[in-house]
């Protein structure tokens, strides 16, 4: 307690707002996360759109413009998830630094879906491990920039994460080495993971494309039912922020189970299964591999 109210006196980064800590505000809650681990207690992090929330299709409050309106650092995903973010920083007039989480990554094309191509890029950039590293990189040099006498403790932090992000990255080849490569494809509600499975070898079959809300054709989920059967997909799933309806209709008339929830745009509540970005990795994995190797989970 003394010894932050000592930075405030010292740092003073933002003329009038001596008696608190810089703000960060993040727009979705990986990003929120990602930024409390480097930020550590020497900014005030925040997220626009929380646990469990769909931040494709996200509507801002006039409370969220005064929180970007304080703040002396945003962070946006980029790639066209959160164009709404943009759109609130736009129009509060903000002045502090602008990280791009995406910057330096080279994107995916959205893969078309039939009778719906809009050639879009994929924005799930996240749910590469690697690349989640590419965002704390990001989210570092953000902060160093927005408060330059902070510089050592980001330093320090973001190295932390780093080595646990990179542990968690060998975690994740070792758990999928587990499952035979032929039996590495999963269902699942809209099109989040194909950087996860360009990095980790499993092939994803969405209902949906990359937006949450893209409902698919009648003719397209009479296509992925049969490819359920004829590949014997085992691993079919719902996510956290996704609409269940079609998915649950598609895993019936399939004959295939459920196999549970994974966490694919939004962390959980705190009191979840996917609290922070590792703990949604390891959720997310831990349902994966049983699932695709047709083990009872
Ligand atoms: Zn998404």
């Amino acid at each position: 307690m003394h010894r932050r109210s000592l930075f405030a006196l010292v740092a003073l980064p933002f003329p009038g707002r001596a008696q608190s800590r810089p703000v960060a505000v993040a727009s979705f809650s990986i990003l929120g996360d990602l930024l409390r681990g480097v930020a550590g207690d020497a900014m005030e992090s925040r997220v626009i759109a929380g646990p469990d929330v769909d931040a494709h299709h996200f509507q801002p409050r006039p409370s969220h413009a005064e929180a970007v309106r304080g703040a002396g650092v945003v962070i946006r995903n980029g790639a066209g998830f959160d164009g709404w973010f943009n759109r609130l920083i736009g129009s509060t007039g903000f002045r502090g630094v602008t990280v791009t989480a995406t910057d330096g990554i080279t994107l995916r094309r959205a893969s078309p879906t039939p009778g719906h191509s809009h050639g879009g890029t994929d924005p799930h950039a996240w749910q590469d491990v690697r690349l989640a590293m590419q965002y704390v990189r990001n989210i570092e040099g953000g902060l160093v920039r927005a408060d330059a006498a902070g510089e050592a403790g980001y330093r320090t932090r973001a190295a932390a994460v780093l080595a646990r992000l990179e542990a968690l990255d060998g975690w994740v080849r070792a758990e999928i080495a587990r499952v035979p490569e032929a039996r590495r494809i999963v269902v699942t509600s809209h099109d989040a993971f194909a950087y996860f499975g360009a990095a980790y070898g499993v092939r994803f079959r969405a209902s949906a494309g990359v937006a949450t809300n893209a409902e698919p054709s009648a003719q397209q989920v009479a296509a992925l039912i049969r490819q359920i059967r004829a590949e014997n997909i085992t691993a079919v799933f719902l996510e956290n922020m996704a609409n269940p309806a079609t998915l649950r209709r598609l895993a019936e008339e399939a004959g295939v189970r459920i196999r549970g929830r994974l966490y694919a745009d939004a962390l959980s509540a705190a009191d979840g299964p996917a609290a922070t970005y590792e703990a949604m990795v390891r959720h997310n994995v831990g349902l994966l591999v049983p699932a695709m190797s047709g083990h009872d989970a």
